[in-house]
């Protein structure tokens, strides 16, 4: 069942054209993920639905109730934000039945409702203190603990991770995804950070300039990208990119001339090209191997920079004329991915090769031609 429906709503600040068309359905007890660069709406289209903006157009339904003109308080939904906002004066437990005491809740609701709370949370033992004695993960929780006492409809998250540490934000992504499973609840989470889409998300959906770009599941969005965009989004390291012109086409197939001498070609298009047309051929970094005599395309580079990571190696590769465009080194070189630990020194010539079977095509347009891969199931 429809938890939430998003029809054609638009957003204008002023001139501003924030949201632009969006359509969206979020099923009942989906975890939906809106990620995307700074300023693309993610927050403006959270706080539409929250109701904390007004929308210039368009239809918003929760649970098949047209709420678009409703008070927030009268939406069912609860939000929790990046700054906790607690009140400093009131204990944890007061923190979180506020909600319950503000509607005149009778007390032994409101005390049942933050006991449970503070289990599912692991907050007993803080309920009588104040915020301020708090570890930044544990106002967190409170915060997460004030929505889940109202047993909200929809849970609403902006960002609400970004203020900690690398290792708390890993240990709340863990928290997080257990309380969906636990609570089966519709949560809607915004956040600019493609690892925590990928990681909690049951559907990403992925805004850029104040439009929908794709929606779908983390690894059919990491395999099957619809455009440019999200193929550039979606990935650390990001894909690596290379301009080339098309220079034989035969139906659905097509053979790409890049610089350097390299060409890629493809037998499996979405659509037909013709000669001259100017594309653009993507690899992801795990995708490219160095020195695999096997690789059916090769390249001639030369290694800049290693990363040992413990358990895998980033190289950036620099390959003369052929440079990757708008590439996570911003330099031009390539970004290659390996799954162990092998020295490769500085400065060191290599091959970079791969086979064109994982590599993806991209209109002038930027809407992805090669055909759909295969995604694992899960
Ligand atoms: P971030 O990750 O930086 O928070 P975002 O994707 O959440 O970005 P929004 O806060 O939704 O972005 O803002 C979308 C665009 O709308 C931005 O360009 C912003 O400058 C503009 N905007 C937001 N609020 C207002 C406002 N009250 N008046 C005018 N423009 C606004």
């Amino acid at each position: 069942m429809a938890s939430v429906e998003i029809q054609n709503i638009e957003k204008h600040y002023g001139g501003f054209h924030a949201l632009r068309d969006i359509n969206l359905t979020i099923d009942e007890g989906e975890f939906a993920v809106m990620v995307g660069p700074s300023g693309c709406g993610k927050s403006t289209l959270l706080k539409t639905i929250a109701g904390l903006e007004t929308v210039s157009s368009g239809r918003l339904l929760i649970k098949g109730r047209d709420v678009t003109k409703e008070e927030p308080g009268d939406r069912g939904i609860a939000m929790v934000f990046q700054s906790y906002a607690l009140y400093p004066h009131m204990t944890v437990a007061e923190n979180m039945g506020f909600g319950l005491r503000m509607a005149k809740r009778p007390k032994a609701e409101i005390d049942a409702a933050v006991a449970r709370a503070a289990a599912i949370l692991r907050l007993e033992e803080q309920l009588d203190k104040r915020p301020k004695q708090l570890s930044g993960g544990q106002r967190q929780r409170v915060a997460i603990g004030r929505a889940i006492t109202r047993a909200p409809e929809v849970f609403l998250f902006d960002e609400p991770l970004s203020n900690l540490d690398a290792a708390l934000r890993t240990q709340m992504r863990v928290e997080l995804s257990t309380l969906h499973a636990q609570l089966g609840s519709t949560m809607i989470y915004v956040t600019h950070d493609q690892v925590e889409a990928m990681t909690m998300a049951s559907r990403i959906v992925v805004l850029n300039r104040g439009r929908i770009e794709q929606v779908g599941a983390p690894l059919a969005l990491y395999n099957n990208p619809a455009n440019l965009f999200v193929a550039g989004f979606l990935g650390a390291p990001r894909m690596n990119f290379v301009t080339g012109k098309v220079v034989e086409a035969d139906g659905r197939g097509a053979r790409i001339a890049c610089a350097g001498g390299l060409t890629v070609a493809f037998d499996d298009l979405t659509e037909p090209l013709a000669i001259g047309d100017a594309v653009t051929v993507g690899i992801r970094p795990e995708k490219l191997h160095l020195d695999d005599a096997a690789a059916a395309a090769t390249f001639p580079a030369q290694v800049r920079l290693t990363e040992y990571l413990g358990r895998e190696t980033i190289v950036y590769a620099d390959a003369g004329a052929l440079t990757a465009t708008d590439s996570d080194s911003g330099t031009g070189a390539f970004t290659i991915q390996i799954g162990d630990i092998k020295p490769f020194q500085a400065g060191a010539p290599v091959s970079i090769g791969f086979d064109a079977r994982d590599a993806y095509l991209f209109h002038p347009d930027g809407r992805t031609l090669t055909a759909l891969k295969p995604v694992a199931r899960i």
